[in-house]
């Protein structure tokens, strides 16, 4: 119950990209995006751990990712839910633990902006995301102090942002390809009915893929093998690589690079690009293809196509996408915050809030749920499924099952996720116990699957002998995160040191200024040598003025120079 004297919560909408994270909020009857500590509002996701053990995140750290690569770490989404462990200095961080510190930036962002508390909001997720990295999502938010209120599938999220300022949308197609991962869902429109009625993806495939192809081919190229490329010398290629590939829209580039005292060129147009990327331009065209099988539409049946996620930008994967569809897509909302907007939408209407009550949404269950069961002849986990992917949610659904034995006592329910046959090639989620009273004969059990909008399970199992009734609910602890795991996060994250929110501006200054020394040369790093030496000088006389001046003239200045 609120207190009537208390402001009501802030409707936050939290877009917790691989590349970039936005934060918006419903404020006045439209969705706002909130500026970071520079005004800016994309936060790189990065994090980096500074010599002096405090935690640096957003671009600063981003430009420490060629200066200080063994100290920071991106693109940590793309593990969510794995147990792989990043290596700050002598620190070791899990994805939700990284997650978590960039959320809480982005809340502190938003509680300057908004001048109140924030302790709640609706995170997008990739609709293909697992129930597992589901969960791990909704743990960095806690971790981050945050109560999520709704995890909304990105192209849902986008979906809905475009159904705020169209009217004549239709059969959609949203195609969403981000830093790692890529979903295709189509929807349709019949305001204020948004209706989704398939959902697919592939969460190994995105911008940072295209990337990696760059670097192996230029690599190939100059007859180097990866391997024996040291940390920095490999991030700083990357690097390199991956600002080409964003200024390729602008005509063919040239990769200058330096290494082990050897200058080297590489030579990169738009044909180069596509020979290149072609395994990857195919790897999109399969979940396209059973999107729109599930949902029993052919290419040509779609009014419209809306891209979403910055890899989107590359002309290589619009040109595919228009010869694919036969007509060019449809965008004129920025394909980078569109999911954030779309977030803090969802926010409002959770909220009820008035201006967007008439919105309807109703969105699927991007991937089948099931449980094991015995078939063939060395009765091997059969997944017999009980969800089938694409179903709307809310839903229930039910199927009959019968015990393997004669007097069974039990009956082992293990529930999994995924598309294929056996069980050992999908993802397992839970399992549990169900007593039978024993009995000559084998005995029928009804399995009914409760699936709801936030992606919780609920399993009912009734037992045809006696009409007695189990009820399970999908335990929402991350797998292998006990509370005592969890505690320790929480201790750990509390006790890091992190740069205050107005020291960053300066910060972010600094690492820019050691990022670009690092990647020039002769007379131009000796400027930026001088430069930086004066910037630090005019930080250790700490007159606020001063300091401001002279940082908003040398980012004015590398600006110009694109270093
Ligand atoms: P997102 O996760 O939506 O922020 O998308 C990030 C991905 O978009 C990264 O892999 C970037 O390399 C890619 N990207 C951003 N801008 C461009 C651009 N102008 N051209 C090509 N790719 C881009």
């Amino acid at each position: 119950m609120q207190d009537a004297a208390s402001p009501p919560p802030a409707l936050l909408g939290i877009d917790l990209g691989t590349t970039n994270s936005v934060c918006a909020v419903w404020q006045s009857g439209k969705a706002i995006l909130i500026p970071n500590a520079l005004g800016d509002v994309l936060t790189p996701s990065v994090v980096s751990l500074d010599e002096d053990g405090h935690i640096l995140l957003g671009k600063a750290a981003r430009s420490r990712l060629t200066t200080h690569p063994e100290r920071s770490a991106a693109a940590f989404k793309r593990f969510m839910g794995s147990d792989k462990r990043f290596q700050l200095g002598d620190q070791g961080f899990s994805p939700e633990e990284l997650s978590a510190l960039i959320l809480s930036a982005l809340k502190q962002d938003a509680e300057t902006f908004l001048g109140v508390e924030v302790s709640e909001a609706v995170i997008s997720v990739p609709a293909y995301f697992s129930d597992e990295q589901r969960k791990r999502t909704v743990f960095a938010a806690e971790l981050a102090g945050l109560a999520v209120t709704r995890l909304i599938n990105e192209p849902t999220a986008a979906a809905m942002a475009y159904g705020l300022h169209e009217q004549s949308l239709h059969r959609t197609l949203v195609f969403d390809l981000g830093g790692g991962t890529f979903d295709v869902t189509v929807l349709e429109y019949a305001l204020p009915l948004i209706e989704v009625h398939a959902s697919t993806g592939d969460n190994f495939l995105g911008g940072e893929d295209f990337t990696s192809a760059l670097v192996q081919a230029c690599l190939d190229d100059w007859k180097l093998a990866r391997e024996p490329l040291d940390t920095k010398a490999a991030a700083s290629l990357e690097d390199a690589l991956e600002q080409l590939k964003c200024k390729l829209l602008d005509g063919p580039q040239t990769l200058h690079w330096e290494h082990a005292g050897q200058r080297r060129e590489w030579y990169l147009d738009n044909e180069l690009a596509h020979r290149i990327w072609a395994p990857l331009l195919l790897r999109l065209r399969a979940p396209i293809d059973q999107a729109l099988r599930d949902a029993r539409l052919r290419p040509q049946d779609l009014d419209n196509l809306v891209l979403v996620g910055g890899a989107t930008r590359l002309s290589a994967v619009q040109k595919m996408v228009a010869t694919l569809f036969g007509h060019l897509p449809y965008r004129h909302l920025d394909p980078d915050t569109v999911v954030a907007l779309g977030a803090a939408a969802q926010a409002a209407c959770k909220a009820r809030d008035q201006a967007i009550e008439e919105l309807i949404l109703t969105d699927v269950c991007p991937y089948t749920l099931g449980i094991s069961s015995m078939r063939g002849e060395d009765n091997s986990g059969a997944f017999s499924p009980i969800i089938e992917r694409n179903t709307v949610i809310p839903t229930s659904r039910e199927q009959r099952f019968y015990s393997s034995l004669p007097h069974q006592r039990f009956i082992r329910i293990a529930v999994y996720q995924g598309e294929r046959p056996w069980v050992q090639d999908n993802t397992f989620i839970d399992a549990f116990e169900v007593p039978l009273t024993p009995t000559e004969e084998t005995q029928a059990i009804d399995v009914r699957f409760s699936y709801d909008i936030n992606g919780l399970l609920e399993i009912d199992v009734t037992l045809l002998e006696n009409g007695e009734r189990h009820s399970h609910s999908i335990d929402h602890t991350p797998n292998g995160l006990d509370e005592e795991a969890r505690a320790r996060s929480r201790q750990r994250l509390a006790g890091l040191k992190i740069h205050p929110r107005e020291s960053l501006p300066n910060r972010t200054l600094a690492a820019r200024l050691e990022r670009a020394w690092a990647k020039s040369t002769g007379n131009e790093r000796q400027q930026i040598g001088e430069w930086l030496d004066a910037f630090n000088q005019i930080l250790s006389a700490q007159q606020t003025a001063d300091i401001n001046e002279s940082r908003q003239q040398l980012n004015r200045i590398l600006d110009e120079l694109h270093l």
